[in-house]
């Protein structure tokens, strides 16, 4: 039986980023996976506490969601408010529903500082992109969940089908 991955919920067309909208990901291999069942949607920030709307937020001093977890960094809002401890829940949380779910694998959308797995913002509040990643991909990857970007489905769907190609 094929695996499960774990989804952004955005990327599912919920209307759960900071500002209220959605970013759903329009892809047949997405499509197929949700008519399969495979797909298991989750927002982190939603599971932290945070509400919709809500403030953006950032990791600060262009650090990366790893660097929260170590708590060498913060996540801030443009405030100056730190929102740092609803992220790693929302992180923690993931994880907690990967595994129920048995998911290796996760299709998170890039950029965000929760699900970002490529960049994320440099915490400036300017727009300015750095390499990275966000707090819950950072956690999953800590713990042994392959995290993709909305970007490479591609390579994910080589990743599951190379990995189902190996007897069990
Ligand atoms: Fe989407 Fe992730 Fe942000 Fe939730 S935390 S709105 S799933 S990018």
């Amino acid at each position: 039986m094929a695996g499960k991955i774990l989804i952004s919920a955005c990327l599912m067309g919920l209307p759960v980023r900071y500002d209220g909208s959605a970013k759903p990901l329009l892809h047949e291999a997405v499509s197929r996976w949700r008519e399969e069942g495979r797909l298991v949607t989750f927002c982190p920030e939603l599971a932290g506490g945070f509400s919709i709307p809500r403030p953006a937020a950032e990791i600060e001093r262009a650090m990366d969601g790893g660097d929260v977890l170590d708590g060498s960094a913060r996540v801030i809002e443009a405030s100056g408010r730190d929102v740092s401890d609803g992220f790693v829940e929302g992180a923690r949380h993931a994880l907690e529903i990967a595994r129920e779910n048995g998911c290796r694998h996760a299709l998170l959308i890039d950029g965000s500082p929760s699900c970002g797995s490529g960049f994320v913002y440099d915490g400036s509040f300017s727009g300015k992109r750095q390499a990275g990643e966000g707090v819950t991909s950072a956690y999953l990857r800590r713990h042994s969940i392959s995290v993709f970007a909305h970007t490479e489905v591609e390579r994910l769907v080589a990743e599951l089908a190379a990995e189902d190609a190996i007897p069990s």
